[in-house]
């Protein structure tokens, strides 16, 4: 039995027009011989009546929790709904489409709400649903705890529960499609000119999803990484072939002298919403302490992390902005916050040892009179914080002097 995961995203099975393009590509397969699995998303984006901003907000204007029991609850509909309409319009044209809850496709979660995770998949329903020569249209995002309460995966969490399946099930591959060609050098929202990439490693992908690029969840690509499953990334609406995301990572021989420094880019990923924040003190065992102590116990994670003798300096996420002030304030640091910024990384798995990379971004950035707040870098990534309202030239501007387009 060969089994292909489908993964439909929000605006794929926004109409009736669309969701009968994706009933049909799950019966081609089925035509084709092999046994589909469908997963979706909830109908539409923020503000469309099932959307999950939708449910979310409808919820807090009762309850303001940011994960909570009661909220996975709520936001598990939008894909209930979802898998419900698609199993219909499989019907429709003639074939078994049957909807599944995470739960009753086997889909069981610990109870970390809002962000729970996969302990285990009891195939049991869906094999059976298999058999009987049905297409079972999972919703994403969802599963429940071992009693039964139902949990989300976390944001764009849909791709997670095509991955799983597909990790359970042991599929040929899994299908994320959704409203672009594939994985692209850059979001095309921000640049006109992105390309999309035919061929990608697991790590390279994964690491484009962590620092922002939404395509893929980077949970989705852990999970096809380590059962070893190829991705494909496709448009719904279109008959682009799309982006492949396997082990088969080009060799490239990093200390190479004939790599040009044009070649050793892959992409560029963006995340907004990110704060700066600089206390100010000079280095004390408990002066240190005591910030890293309020920081780990009041739950926050920060990033960019650079610690001077009279200074250190660390991002955090927007949302966490108000009660890092009050830690800072109430232990009598000295400290300012730099709000609305933008961490833009460029990603190449190529890049490692290649002289003159930051030079390039700094040349590029410079031109363009973007100031630059912090940097970090790895083996394979340079990040630069940047304003928020700088984050498309900013794009922009590395996107065209690595010559990304073509
Ligand atoms: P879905 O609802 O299908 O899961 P998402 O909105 O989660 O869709 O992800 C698709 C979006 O990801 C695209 O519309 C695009 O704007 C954005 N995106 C960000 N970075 C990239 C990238 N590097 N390549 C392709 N799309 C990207
Ligand atoms: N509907 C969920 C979300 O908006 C899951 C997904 O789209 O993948 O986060
Ligand atoms: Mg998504």
């Amino acid at each position: 039995m060969e089994i292909i995961v489908q993964k439909f995203g929000g605006t794929s099975v926004a109409t009736k027009a669309l969701r009968e393009k994706v009933a049909q590509k799950a019966i081609d397969m089925k035509k084709e011989g092999k046994y589909p699995v469908v997963v979706v998303s909830a109908i539409g984006r923020s503000g469309d009546p099932y959307a999950t901003d939708t449910l979310i907000k409808f919820s807090n204007a009762v309850y303001e929790e940011y994960a909570s029991r009661e909220l996975d609850m709520i936001m598990a509909c939008g894909e209930i709904i979802s898998s419900v309409i698609l199993a219909n319009s499989i019907k429709s044209m003639g074939y078994k489409g049957v909807a599944l809850t995470g739960y009753q496709a086997g889909i069981i979660t610990d109870d970390n709400y809002g962000d729970a995770e996969v302990i285990r998949v009891d195939k049991t329903n869906i094999l059976n649903l298999l058999n009987k020569d049905c297409i079972p249209v999972v919703t994403g995002f969802q599963g429940a705890t071992e009693s039964g309460d139902t949990t989300t995966l976390g944001r764009g969490g849909s791709d997670t529960t095509a991955a799983i399946l597909g990790e359970a099930l042991n599929a040929s591959f899994i299908e994320i499609y959704t409203d672009v060609d594939g994985v692209m050098t850059a979001d095309p929202r921000l640049v006109r000119e992105a390309r999309v990439i035919d061929c990608m490693g697991y790590d390279e992908v994964y690491q484009m999803a962590e620092d922002g690029a939404k395509v893929v969840h980077p949970k989705a690509v852990a999970v096809a990484k380590r059962s070893n499953i190829p991705l494909k990334v496709k448009n719904t609406l279109s008959d682009a072939s799309g982006t492949i995301i396997h082990n088969k990572q080009s060799y490239t021989n990093p200390y190479s002298k004939n790599i040009r420094n044009e070649d050793v880019l892959t992409a560029i990923a963006h995340k907004n919403n990110i704060a700066q924040v600089n206390v100010y003190f000079e280095d004390s065992i408990e002066a240190n302490e005591l910030l890293m102590n309020a920081l780990t116990n009041n739950q926050i994670s920060i990033d960019l992390i650079n610690f001077f003798v009279d200074k250190k300096v660390f991002t955090v996420d927007a949302k966490n902005v108000e009660k890092i002030d009050k830690i800072l304030e109430k232990n009598k640091f000295k400290y300012s916050i730099i709000k609305n910024c933008s961490k833009i990384t460029t990603i190449g798995h190529k890049m490692r040892g290649i002289p003159g990379i930051m030079a390039k971004i700094v040349k590029a950035l410079s031109y363009e009179h973007i100031k630059i707040l912090q940097t970090s870098d790895s083996h394979n990534t340079i990040a630069c914080l940047v304003k928020d309202s700088d984050t498309q030239r900013a794009v922009n501007a590395i996107h065209r002097e690595f010559h990304l387009s073509e």
